[in-house]
């Protein structure tokens, strides 16, 4: 019995050769200097930011470079899968505005590169693995849990390195005819690489983020397929990247470890290397020290969170770019109203250690992105927010776009944007007074002013009450009440004299905006007063006499 013949005994289902594949999934003809790159999560239905930091940096390499980006789902582990978790990866993925031009779909898939759902690669891995039988690089493995515990257990009274390998591996040298028997006979076993590694051989790879690595050769006969036949993620990553024709391997650092067994297989089978881009952990402060973001601790890594919460999509996209790309920011300011896409994004400005996320540094450039919408796109966003999050407050905005769209226009298109709204979930609280529905007044007047001259101002103020189409003319009739009422005519009168009046004009406009607005603070009062309408302004100024009086 040879190798072939093993191998026959192994997989005698599998018809089709590697060469057969290799024709199959051609190179891929693209540009020169265009990127392949895809995401593989698995569907375990919890989607975190480091999905998406990740997912960034492969949309942008792919889609700067004219190349394809394409999402393969890593299905192979079903005790870690969860109904729905392709659905929400897509979903996810689809709300975060990154379009893949391959892989999984809500619907099954597209491209020519396909099947993309690892589970139904089957056949992929076994011929792969069947020419791995036959050229004597591996072998079935039959050793039992106890057995390799027993191993371990040795390993460490002699402190030796953990796992199989060298004399470890019992399995390695095993005559074929035994092991075909007990193949045949239905014996569980898995299948596990013959490595040609030795550890005492450095292995050089220069990481796109990470720079030059050098690293001890594997000398671990590591499992291909496990019992059931299911490639495990060394074995899947090797095979669909090579298949694939994936030209860069965006991944967490923590993958970097196991780097040299992947680079191995791809030797062996005689695959050309991928790049690879290992990125750093997302850190985060506490008290002084840094530390991981956790699944249990921190909301935030949860990528739903940001849609509860109604951050915009382009505000965390450019805030994970911030953190992606060092320059980012600076780019930023220069170019305040650029599509961040035109951003030339690089893997050499990626951070080698740990990226630090703050959400208070998020929040701030939440208002930034928010200042330079269109108040129709901020009215979109948020009526689309609200539809999921709160009905009451949808319909109300959608009763009426143009009286919305209105008030987010205020203080919006200048040199100066304000930068009142960071996420959608607070808008409500921002822009609730300009609805009957929502208008709870706190009637906070200023304590300098005596109770009988808000009376005073709030009864004059309605009676001459007119709509101006100028703020000034606004302002002016302002004065004129405050002035007839013992308030200084300017703010200069005041300031010269301030013992000789009850008040200066901003004064008298602070009454006129805790009545009207309810809160101490508003944007521009003209403005809202405009929009809130002269019926709704009257009704207002009673409301408030009444309850001061
Ligand atoms: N399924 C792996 C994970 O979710 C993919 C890693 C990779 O990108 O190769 O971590």
């Amino acid at each position: 019995m040879d190798y072939k013949d093993l191998s026959e005994i192994l997989f005698p289902d599998i018809t089709l050769t590697a060469d057969d594949y290799e024709k199959m999934y051609p190179e891929r003809s693209l540009p020169e200097g265009a990127k392949v790159t895809r995401i593989a999560p698995s569907p375990t239905g919890f989607m975190h930011l480091g999905n998406l930091f990740g997912a960034v940096t492969d949309e942008r390499l792919a889609h700067l470079s004219g190349g394809v980006f394409y999402l393969r789902i890593e299905d192979t582990d079903l005790k870690r899968q969860v109904e729905g978790g392709v659905e929400t990866i897509i979903k996810v993925f689809d709300k975060f505005g990154l379009k893949f031009d391959e892989g999984v779909t809500l619907d099954g898939e597209k491209g020519d590169y396909g099947p993309y759902r690892q589970r139904q690669r089957e056949k992929i891995y076994k011929t792969y693995a069947k020419k791995l039988v036959s050229e004597g690089l591996a072998y079935p493995c039959f050793a039992t849990e106890e057995e390799l515990e027993e191993m371990r257990k040795e390993q460490e009274a002699k402190k030796e390195n953990f796992g199989y390998y060298g004399k470890y591996a019992k399995y390695r040298e095993y005559p074929m005819e035994e092991a075909a028997k007990r193949v045949q006979s239905g014996e569980p076993y898995v299948l596990r690489f013959k490595s040609q590694g030795n550890p005492e051989n450095k292995l050089k790879h220069t990481d796109l983020i990470k720079g030059l690595i050098e690293m001890p050769e594997n000398n671990q006969d590591i499992v291909l397929l496990k019992s059931d036949g299911i490639p495990t993620y060394h074995f899947a990553h090797v095979i669909d990247d090579h298949l694939m024709r994936t030209t860069i391997v965006v991944r967490g650092e923590e993958w970097l470890a196991t780097l040299p067994i992947h680079l191995q297989l791809f030797d062996t089978l005689g695959f050309k290397r991928p790049k690879y881009a290992h990125t750093a952990q997302l850190m985060k402060m506490e008290g002084e020290s840094k530390r991981k973001l956790s699944k249990r601790k921190d909301p935030e890594l949860a990528l739903s969170y940001y849609d509860e919460v109604g951050y915009p999509v382009p505000s965390v996209i450019e805030y994970l770019l911030t953190l992606l790309n060092s320059n980012f920011e600076e780019w930023r300011i220069a170019n305040p109203k650029e599509d961040f896409n035109k951003f030339n994004f690089t893997t050499k400005k990626m951070s080698v250690s740990g990226s630090l996320f703050d959400i208070d540094k998020l929040r701030d450039v939440s208002k930034n992105v928010v200042a330079v919408m269109e108040a129709k796109e901020v009215y979109d966003y948020v009526l689309n927010w609200a539809k999921e999050y709160d009905e009451a407050f949808h319909s109300l905005l959608a009763r009426d776009e143009k009286y919305a769209t209105d008030i987010f226009s205020i203080g919006r298109g200048g040199k100066k944007p304000r930068k009142d709204i960071a996420v959608w979930s607070e808008v409500k609280d921002y822009m609730g007074f300009f609805y009957d529905e929502l208008f709870s007044p706190s009637y906070e007047f200023p304590e300098n002013i005596k109770k009988e001259d808000i009376l005073s101002v709030l009864e004059a103020y309605k009676e001459g009450y007119r709509e101006c189409d100028d703020m000034n003319d606004w302002f002016n009739d302002m004065c004129t009440v405050g002035s007839k009422l013992g308030f200084a005519p300017t703010t200069k009168d005041y300031k010269e004299n301030p013992d000789m009046y009850k008040g200066n004009p901003g004064d008298v406009s602070q009454v006129i905006r805790v009545a009207i607005t309810g809160r101490q603070n508003s944007p521009d009062l003209y403005t809202c007063m405009k929009i809130i309408g002269y019926d709704r302004v009257i009704a207002r100024l009673t409301r408030a006499y009444e309850e001061v009086k």
